[in-house]
């Protein structure tokens, strides 16, 4: 059995960003000895049942996620910047969040990308596992903009890092 897990994964539901179907992700993780493995479209959560589903014929754990995009300031403003932020599933409660969380970035939230924002992310917080996300995520791209001062302040995970 393999040791490390795919956290980050995207399928043919994130447009453009993704190409392998949620049943050919589970079973390619499956077929290389990965025990479990996450699915992060982004914005949305079409493929989450069908990724439940297939992981679960296929042998391995499959950990329910979203590429959420996070405004800059509030969602239902139909302006500013967006940023990515992974948000996976610990259990039930987490992934009911989820649910909440990208039904209301659609319904409120639709400007340019469907977002949330902090306060509704607080609200719906319970049951979630947060990371940085990748070079799009607010704290990698205040690093990259040298704003270290600013990284430190959004995620005291990063204080080690720079
Ligand atoms: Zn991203």
């Amino acid at each position: 059995m393999n040791d490390f897990v795919h956290l980050h994964v995207h399928s043919e539901y994130s447009l453009l960003d993704g190409y392998a179907s949620t049943r050919a992700i589970a079973q390619r993780a499956a077929d290389i000895g990965m025990d479990s493995i996450a699915l992060t479209d982004h914005g949305v959560m079409y493929g989450a049942v069908e990724f439940y589903e297939s992981a679960k014929k296929a042998g391995i754990k499959p950990i329910i996620g979203v590429e959420a995009y996070m405004a800059a300031g509030a969602h239902n403003e139909r302006s500013g910047d967006y940023f990515h932020l992974l948000l996976l599933a610990k259990n039930e409660v987490g992934y009911r969040n989820l649910v909440k969380l990208t039904t209301r970035a659609h319904l409120h939230g639709m400007y340019r990308k469907p977002r949330i924002d902090r306060a509704l992310l607080a609200q719906h917080s319970e049951g979630l596992v947060v990371t940085s996300s990748c070079l799009a995520g607010e704290v990698n791209q205040q690093l990259t903009q040298q704003q270290k001062k600013k990284a430190r302040e959004d995620c005291p995970v990063v204080q080690g890092c720079v």
